[in-house]
């Protein structure tokens, strides 16, 4: 472990900034302050209110610093960086209002009153990866902190500038405690998970390191909640609006260059529809802008890593190699020397191919012609995520009993990737267990202790 971290600018490799690694004497310090700023915090539930509406506030007042500072060290354009910062702010503005059930009456019976209450864990650990830093934070931070827990932060290392910005601007609003932030790699993760006082840990990021943090989790029975992986599939009807679907799925699919857990990844299309979707969808992806993404007009920015574009671009290449047609893209689309792939369109996909069965986490999309519905709904069902889907038809109620079949977090009608924040968010099987957003996304946070009174005493 180096002692700082160096963020790197994945549009033009130049350096951004360093972050102190947190030591491990440090961690615990900060979770003693932590456990002890939770007491004080778990009891007075209206000044919670009023201070997660003032960090909604207050992440308004630094909307363009912070979103400037998003595009540059993870590399989205600055309006996917503005919007990110708008909808954290939109979370607190959420949980500032939503009531968390308080103590709720068990059904009666003779001679004993009971109630189930409901309380804060104490401390809690978010370990939240680099694709949308402030987002999940903010996914996270807010509801634990809504349910009266402190919480200990973890961003990936190569987004530590603009999340130790986003917590140092929240702090100016909180007490001191209940909220911090350690920085370092994997091995600072672990020792989160694994410190004595931390009593739940909320993680987002990978389907390997969420299986190791459960494992790691089961030696202290510490519960955990997994927003992992996905690789959702979008399914055309044989009455699909072919040319709206198409541009709604581009704009979702090359969002954040594709990284993005929910982006659809691959398409099933009626083979006697391909060629319609594929000029559609190439379209919008030509409309697209590549370059640096803190530049005024530019829509897509760079992968955020070198690693990422590998898998991706070797994702392309071997199923460039095993048949598939490149419809649209393929190059790098600027002479910047970041870690650029231009929205990527190909057709003549199939199952057996890694870009279509794997997630990609990148800008090429895969088109899937098929005939049959119900092969096509075995084999997404058959697969080991299941994140978000999509269903696109013009009957609305046959689309809607289509997406009914489909197993997955989030099923969508003519629509990917619509995210609110007072609807529950999260994953089965693979894709993990859990939820973020509305009120199963406080319950995270919260475990129930039931109060049950013997009336008679004698
Ligand atoms: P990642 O490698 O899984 O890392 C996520 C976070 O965990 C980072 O902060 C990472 O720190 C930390 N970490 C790594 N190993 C750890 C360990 N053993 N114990 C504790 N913490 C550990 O994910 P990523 O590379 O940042 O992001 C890309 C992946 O996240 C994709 O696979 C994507 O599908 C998934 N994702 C899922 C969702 C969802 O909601 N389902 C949302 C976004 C992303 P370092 O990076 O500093 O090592
Ligand atoms: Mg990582």
């Amino acid at each position: 472990m180096s002692d700082a971290l160096v963020s790197v600018n994945p549009a033009t490799l130049e350096e951004l900034g360093r972050t102190p690694v947190t030591t491990v004497d440090e961690l615990d310090r900060l979770a003693q302050a932590a456990d002890a700023a939770s007491r004080a915090w778990r009891d007075d539930h209206d000044r919670r209110r009023r201070l997660l509406a003032a960090c909604s506030f207050t992440i308004m007042d630094h909307q363009q610093e912070l979103a400037g500072l998003l595009a540059a060290e993870q590399g989205k354009s600055l309006a996917e960086a503005s919007g990110e910062v708008w909808i954290s702010a939109r979370y607190f503005a959420h949980l500032a209002r939503l009531d968390r059930p308080h103590a709720v009456d068990a059904p009666p019976a003779p001679g004993r009153t009971a109630r189930l209450v409901h309380r804060p864990y104490g401390v809690v650990a978010a370990v939240v990866p680099w694709n949308f830093p402030v987002f999940l934070l903010a996914a996270k931070a807010a509801p634990a902190l809504a349910a009266g827990n402190a919480v200990l932060a973890k961003p990936a290392e190569s987004v530590s500038l603009v999340v130790g910005r986003f917590v140092e601007l929240l702090n100016r609003v909180l007490p001191e405690g209940v909220l911090s932030v350690v920085h370092g790699d994997a091995a600072v993760g672990q020792a989160l998970v694994g410190h004595r006082l931390v009593r739940k840990v909320s993680f987002t990021g990978s389907t390997a390191v969420g299986r190791a943090i459960m494992r790691q989790a089961a030696d202290t029975v510490t519960p955990v909640t997994l927003e992992l992986g996905g690789n959702d599939p979008a399914i055309l009807l044989d009455d699909a609006d072919v040319a709206t679907a198409a541009a709604r799925l581009a704009t979702s699919a090359y969002f954040n260059a594709g990284q993005m857990c929910v982006a659809p990844k691959r398409a099933y299309v009626p083979e006697q529809l391909v060629d319609e979707f594929c000029e559609a969808f190439a379209a919008a992806a030509g409309a697209m802008v590549v370059g640096d993404p803190t530049a005024p007009g530019v829509t897509m920015g760079p992968l955020h890593n070198a690693a990422q574009l590998d898998v991706v671009r070797t994702l392309l290449e071997k199923a460039l190699a095993d048949g598939a047609e490149l419809v649209h893209g393929g190059g790098r689309g600027t002479d910047l020397p970041g870690h650029f792939l231009e929205p990527t369109l190909l057709r003549g996909c199939t199952d057996a191919m890694g870009v279509v069965a794997d997630e990609q986490f990148g800008p090429v999309f895969p088109v899937v012609g098929y005939r049959d519905l119900d092969e096509v709904l075995a084999v997404v069902n058959g697969q080991e995520f299941g994140l978000g889907a999509s269903v696109w038809g013009r009957d609305v109620g046959r689309a809607t009993e289509v997406a009914g079949r489909v197993e997955a977090g989030s099923v969508w009608v003519n629509q990917h990737n619509a995210l609110e924040v007072e609807l529950p968010f999260g994953g089965v099987k693979g894709s993990g267990f859990g939820r973020e957003g509305g009120l199963p996304g406080l319950e995270e946070f919260l475990q129930v202790t039931v109060l049950s009174v013997k009336e008679t005493v004698a």
